[in-house]
């Protein structure tokens, strides 16, 4: 049997959180020698062709080409988890859903017409099932660690399934 995929996928977002998985360093190496690391375009341009044991989703969905996508890496994961508040909440994005967004693309772009956008950002599980969400504004490598294991490894990851906050 081959070893386990791991996907790593962004939306809109900042690259924090998946910086905080590149500042793994040693923990990623040795991690690395058990897993197959089939898509991570931030630390690599070689792709290996779904489906994948595991997807990391960074970011929101914000366009009708993300909306699509993340349909499609629905289907190519066994395990989907959100990473950040991006991906679990909508992140800073999410202040468009509370004003009209082709106000401001009028205000920044020259060619707004050119602008192909959603009038709200939204989290992964707006769209698709999500297994398990990360939450934090860069995501905790501890916890991202803990996932990462447990999943590759069959079992269940030892971190919060809620959210601190009572609201
Ligand atoms: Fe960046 Fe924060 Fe979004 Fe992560 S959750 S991608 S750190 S803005």
């Amino acid at each position: 049997m081959g070893k386990p995929t791991l996907a790593v996928w962004k939306f809109a977002s900042c690259d924090g959180c998946q910086l905080t998985l590149l500042d793994c360093e040693d923990e990623l190496l040795a991690l690395a020698g058990e897993i197959t690391i089939a898509h991570f375009l931030e630390a690599s341009s070689a792709v290996v062709p779904g489906p994948y044991d595991v997807s990391l989703v960074e970011g929101s969905i914000t366009t009708p080409a993300d909306e699509r996508r993340i349909h499609e890496i629905r289907e190519q994961s066994r395990v989907l988890v959100a990473i950040g508040a991006c991906a679990t909440a909508g992140g800073i994005q999410a202040l468009r859903n509370f004003a009209d967004v082709r106000e401001f693309t009028s205000v920044v772009y020259a060619r707004p017409e050119y602008i192909d956008t959603l009038a709200t950002s939204t989290p992964a599980s707006e769209h698709v099932r999500v297994d398990f969400e990360l939450r934090g504004c860069p995501i905790d490598r501890g916890q991202l660690l803990e996932t990462l294991c447990a999943l590759l490894a069959g079992r269940e990851p030892a971190t919060p399934r809620t959210s601190v906050c009572t609201e």
